[in-house]
């Protein structure tokens, strides 16, 4: 009964500071931003912040062109990491919460409008759901700028995570898919699906923010 309890609580979420300090997802984020510097004018920067919105990690940009990431220890925020990390995917949590960090400097790619970000959403689920009373065209755009996102952490998992890319790849998936009633505006799954199966290959100088432009209009899921 006690290891059922544990497995369940780890797998929805009772991640703790214990467990992922703080530092080290402050380090990994650190990181990322130094990696992807060249994708951005203007560098992000990263704060620690106690919030009381339910998010361990997010990206706030500014008009100005700012854009900065913030890490949320608070306890019930930090908890839902279980989102991502589990038992099973222990040993590539560092690239998990990196390719994590890439979607929040990906917010920051599309918000600073360096380039055009415009593609079509194809997802029918997301089309059915855009119909219904309940969904807006604010909740498109929450939607479209989560896919730029979770794009950019793609291409990032590809190019940065080596061997271990495809592991990442699947937390992501598995992640988008599972949460997806609770939460349409992030139900990237099936967008993230066709993206794996294309060469994610940057093409000559282009940047991180150009190549998810491209290959979000390139995407077919009309298989799936
Ligand atoms: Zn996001």
């Amino acid at each position: 009964m006690l290891s059922f309890l544990l497995s369940l609580g780890l797998g929805f979420g009772a991640i703790d500071l214990d467990e992922l300090p703080m530092t080290q997802v402050q380090s990994i984020v650190n990181e990322v931003v130094q990696q992807l510097d060249s994708s951005l004018s203007v560098k992000p920067s990263v704060v620690v912040s106690n919030r009381k919105d339910p998010t361990p990690l997010g990206a706030i940009s500014y008009t100005s062109g700012r854009c900065v990431i913030v890490i949320n220890p608070n306890p019930d925020a930090w908890a839902q990491w279980g989102r991502f990390l589990n038992a099973d995917n222990k040993p590539n949590w560092q690239e998990i919460i990196a390719a994590s960090a890439a979607h929040e400097v990906g917010h920051c790619m599309r918000e600073s409008r360096q380039f055009v970000t415009q593609f079509t959403v194809q997802d029918p689920q997301h089309q059915a759901l855009s119909g219904s009373a309940q969904l807006s065209g604010s909740h498109e755009s929450v939607f479209k700028q989560e896919l730029f996102a979770d794009a950019v952490a793609l291409i990032y998992a590809r190019e940065f995570a080596g061997p271990n890319a495809e592991p990442v790849v699947e937390a992501m998936i598995n992640s988008r898919e599972r949460f997806a009633d609770n939460d349409p505006t992030h139900s990237t799954g099936a967008y993230l699906k066709a993206l794996k199966s294309m060469d994610v290959t940057r093409h000559a100088a282009e940047s991180m923010g150009q190549a998810a432009s491209r290959l979000l209009n390139d995407v077919s899921i009309a298989a799936l």
